[in-house]
C-alpha cells in the first residue's frame, strides 16, 4: 500500500519548488508510484500498460530484478568515480559493448546523458578533422547543452543558442519531406551544402536513424549511404546517434544505422543503455579516441561502477530474454494493427517505425496533412483513462510515439490498438 502524498500534493510541490519549464505528458497528471515490467501502478494501485517508457528510459522492463540485482550488489560492494582507479565492471561493460559493434568500432568513453555522449563526439570530430563545419538533419534531437542544442533541428527544443557552425540539412522524411521515399534526392542536399555552405570540409554529419522526439521518423531508404560518402569525401567523420533507436528497439537490427547499411566512425547512447540508471556512451575507433589525449579528458561520474553493472545486466538481459526477435515480433504485429486503424479512420494520416519504435501522425484532413494537435492530446488522455501510456511527439506534437519497454507482449499489444480504436471511436 502507498502511504505518500496525493498527486495533487505532489503537484503543488512540483509547482512551487521544481523548474516552471517541466512539461506534463497528460491533463491529469498520473502519479507512478511503482513499476514493473511493461506496467506502471498509481497510488491506487492502479495498472497501467507503459508502451512509452521504452524511450524514456526503460529497455528490459521497468525494475527488471536482473538489472536491479546488478546495481543493488555493485552499490553494496563499492560506488565511486570511474577515473582515478580499476574496477572491473566498468572494463567488463566497455568490452561487452564493444563486442556488439561492427568494424573497429571498439573504445568506449562513458558519459551520463545523451547530452554529454553527443557532446562529447561533435568535440571529438572537430578535434580529429580539425574542422567545425558540422551538418545536421531538421527534425533531429541531439540533447540539450550549447553543442548539441545547436545541431538540434527543431525550434521548439531551442533557445538562443549560437548554432556553432552547424548547417541543417533537409529531413528524409518520407510523410512530409519533399522528396517523399527518395533518399538519394535528400543525400544530395549534404553534398549541396558542403559545396555551398562550408570551405568544401567539414568535421561530422550526426544523425538519428530513426527520429524520436521529432515524431518517430524515419529516414527515407538509401539516405545514409551516399550522405556517408559525401562526408568521408569532405573529410568528416559521420555519427550516428543511436539514444532512441539502438539496443534491438528496431528489432530487424541491435543497432539503428545498420537499418541503412552504413558503418558510422561515432556511435552515441543514452536512455535504454541503463534500464533506467543515468547512463551514455559513445563508441568509436582506436585512431579517432587518440584524439582525446592532446589535453586531459575527465567525467566524474560517467559510466560509474553502479550504472556501469546495470548495463552490462541490461545485455544480459537482452539476450537471455531474446528481446531483440521480440522488438521484431510483436513491433510488427503492433504496425499491423495500426495499419488496420488507419483504414479505419481518416484522423489517421501514417503509421511508420520500426520493431517497437512506432509513430502514428493524427491529421484533419489526409491531403493537407494539418497537424491535428488538439485531437493528439485528447486521446492520449482518454487511453490514460484506460489504462494505456503512450507518448507524443514531432514538431506539432500531433504524432503518437508507441515505444514500450522490449518485453512488450502480442496481449499487450492488443490492450493498446483495442483502447486506441475505442478512444478514437468516441471522439
Ligand atoms: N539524442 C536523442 C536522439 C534523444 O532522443 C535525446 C533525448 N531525448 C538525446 C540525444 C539527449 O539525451 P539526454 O536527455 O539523456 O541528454
Amino acid at each position: 500500500p502507498y502511504n505518500g502524498p496525493s498527486a495533487d500534493e505532489i503537484l503543488a510541490k512540483r509547482k512551487a519548488y521544481l523548474s516552471p519549464s517541466l512539461s506534463q505528458l497528460h491533463s491529469k497528471a498520473l502519479n507512478a508510484v511503482d513499476g514493473k515490467m511493461q506496467y506502471l501502478f498509481d497510488e491506487e494501485g492502479r495498472r497501467y500498460l507503459d508502451a512509452f517508457g521504452g524511450i524514456a528510459t526503460v529497455c528490459c522492463g521497468h525494475c527488471h530484478p536482473d538489472v536491479v540485482e546488478a546495481i543493488v550488489n555493485q552499490t553494496k560492494r563499492l560506488q565511486h568515480s570511474t577515473v582515478l582507479y580499476l574496477n572491473s565492471a566498468i572494463a567488463d561493460f566497455a568490452e561487452a559493448l564493444a563486442s556488439k559493434f561492427p568494424g573497429d568500432l571498439k573504445v568506449v568513453f562513458f558519459t551520463n546523458s545523451g547530452t554529454e555522449a553527443n557532446e562529447l563526439a561533435l568535440l571529438i570530430a572537430r578535434l580529429y578533422t580539425g574542422c567545425q563545419d558540422i551538418i545536421s538533419l531538421r527534425n533531429g534531437y541531439h540533447g540539450n547543452a550549447a553543442g548539441t542544442m545547436g545541431a538540434t533541428g527543431q525550434s521548439i527544443w531551442k533557445y538562443n543558442v549560437v548554432q556553432g557552425g552547424v548547417h541543417h540539412a533537409l529531413n528524409p522524411d518520407p510523410y512530409r519531406g519533399v522528396f517523399g521515399s527518395d533518399g538519394e534526392k535528400y543525400a544530395k542536399d549534404v553534398q549541396n551544402l558542403i559545396d555551398f555552405g562550408t570551405s568544401g570540409n567539414v568535421a561530422a554529419f550526426v544523425s538519428e536513424a530513426i527520429q524520436g522526439v521529432g515524431g518517430i521518423v524515419e529516414l527515407a531508404p538509401g539516405y545514409l549511404p551516399p550522405v556517408y560518402s559525401s562526408i568521408k569525401k569532405a573529410g568528416g567523420l559521420c555519427i550516428a546517434d543511436e539514444v532512441q533507436c539502438g539496443f534491438a528497439r528496431t528489432g530487424s537490427h541491435f543497432w539503428g544505422f545498420e537499418t541503412q547499411g552504413v558503418v558510422p566512425d561515432i556511435v552515441t547512447m543514452a536512455k535504454g543503455i541503463g534500464n533506467g540508471i543515468p547512463l551514455g556512451a559513445v563508441v568509436t575507433t582506436p585512431e579517432i579516441a587518440e584524439v582525446l589525449t592532446r589535453r586531459q579528458y575527465f567525467n566524474t561520474f560517467g559510466g560509474n561502477p553502479v550504472c556501469t553493472a546495470a548495463g552490462l545486466a541490461v545485455l544480459r538481459v537482452i539476450e537471455k530474454e531474446n528481446l531483440q526477435k521480440n522488438a521484431l515480433v510483436v513491433g510488427s504485429y503492433v504496425k499491423e494493427r495500426l495499419n488496420a486503424l488507419k483504414d479505419k479512420y481518416e484522423i489517421i494520416g501514417d503509421v511508420r517505425g520500426r520493431g517497437l519504435m512506432l509513430g502514428v501522425e493524427l491529421v484533419t484532413d489526409r491531403q493537407q496533412k494539418t497537424p491535428a494537435k488538439a485531437e493528439t492530446v485528447h486521446i492520449l488522455d482518454q487511453m490514460k483513462e484506460l489504462g494505456v501510456l503512450i507518448g507524443k511527439g514531432g514538431y506539432y506534437g500531433n504524432v503518437f510515439r508507441i515505444t514500450p519497454p522490449l518485453c512488450f507482449t502480442k496481449e499487450d499489444a492488443d490492450f493498446l490498438v483495442d483502447a486506441m480504436d475505442y478512444a478514437m471511436s468516441k471522439m
